[in-house]
């Protein structure tokens, strides 16, 4: 069983460009808590830096990874593949370190069935609206727009996957969101009472699907 010298699992999944990976990076900078780095087989982006943001990998070394079982779990997500090291992540949790794991539904849903000695705390990350969804996803993929296109197809599918998570928190403004999960996760680590209404994020998914 967790004790209090145990690290906590704390994942963020999102449809694309909802903001995750700007969160998990603002929570990174919290004393104790360490990104899960992953590995893909997806090109760099202009301003992204191996071995920081992910291990860029060939698709025959990620597939010899597999082999190996190295991967505490791997899904292929618009046309690469993404995973996590196990090793990394069972020496930061063993050594007291709050983990943070930017990774999709799939990955999220391997995780939380392997069921680990340690606590977990899942957060979906949505977008205020479709429009700034798009904004965003435009801004940052400006080399290609076909890239912001498709990862806009996916987000009717992507969003739907809400409901298996224990908190859902829209990203309009950035500080507010930090600041709410930030809160979120000391009261699950608490266990105090959480400002959470599910009612609320409900009327706004049915906005963001209709
Ligand atoms: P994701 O990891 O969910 O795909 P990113 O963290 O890469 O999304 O964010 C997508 C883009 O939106 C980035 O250019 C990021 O700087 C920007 N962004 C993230 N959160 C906000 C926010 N609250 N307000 C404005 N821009 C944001
Ligand atoms: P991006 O290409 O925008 O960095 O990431 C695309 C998607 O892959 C995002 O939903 C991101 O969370 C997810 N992702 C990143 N790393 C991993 C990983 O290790 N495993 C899984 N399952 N998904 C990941």
């Amino acid at each position: 069983m967790p004790t209090e010298n145990y690290g906590v699992m704390i994942i963020l999944s999102s449809p694309s460009g909802a903001g995750k990976t700007t969160l998990v990076k603002l929570l990174s900078k919290i004393k104790n808590f360490e990104i899960s780095i992953s590995h893909t087989t997806r090109s760099p982006r202009l301003n992204e830096k191996p071995n920081e943001d992910y291990y860029f990998v060939s698709e025959e070394k990620f597939k010899r990874l597999i082999q190996n079982e190295e991967f505490l779990e791997f899904a292929k997500v618009f046309d690469n593949y993404y995973g996590t090291s196990r090793t990394p992540v069972i020496n930061k949790l063993d050594n007291g370190k709050n983990v943070l794991f930017d990774i999709d539904w799939q990955g999220a849903d391997q995780i939380k069935n392997k069921k680990l000695d340690y606590k977990l705390i899942t957060f979906f990350i949505l977008p205020p609206s479709k429009e700034v969804l798009f904004q965003r996803l435009s801004n940052r993929d400006m080399r290609d727009k076909l890239i912001a296109d498709e990862r806009m197809k996916q987000f009717s599918r992507d969003v739907l996957h809400w409901i298996n998570y224990d908190y859902v928190v829209i990203n309009d403004n950035l500080e507010k969101c930090y600041t709410k999960i930030k809160k979120l996760i000391n009261a699950e680590v608490n266990n105090e009472s959480k400002d959470y209404d599910v009612n609320y994020i409900r009327s706004h998914i049915e906005k963001l699907t209709s």
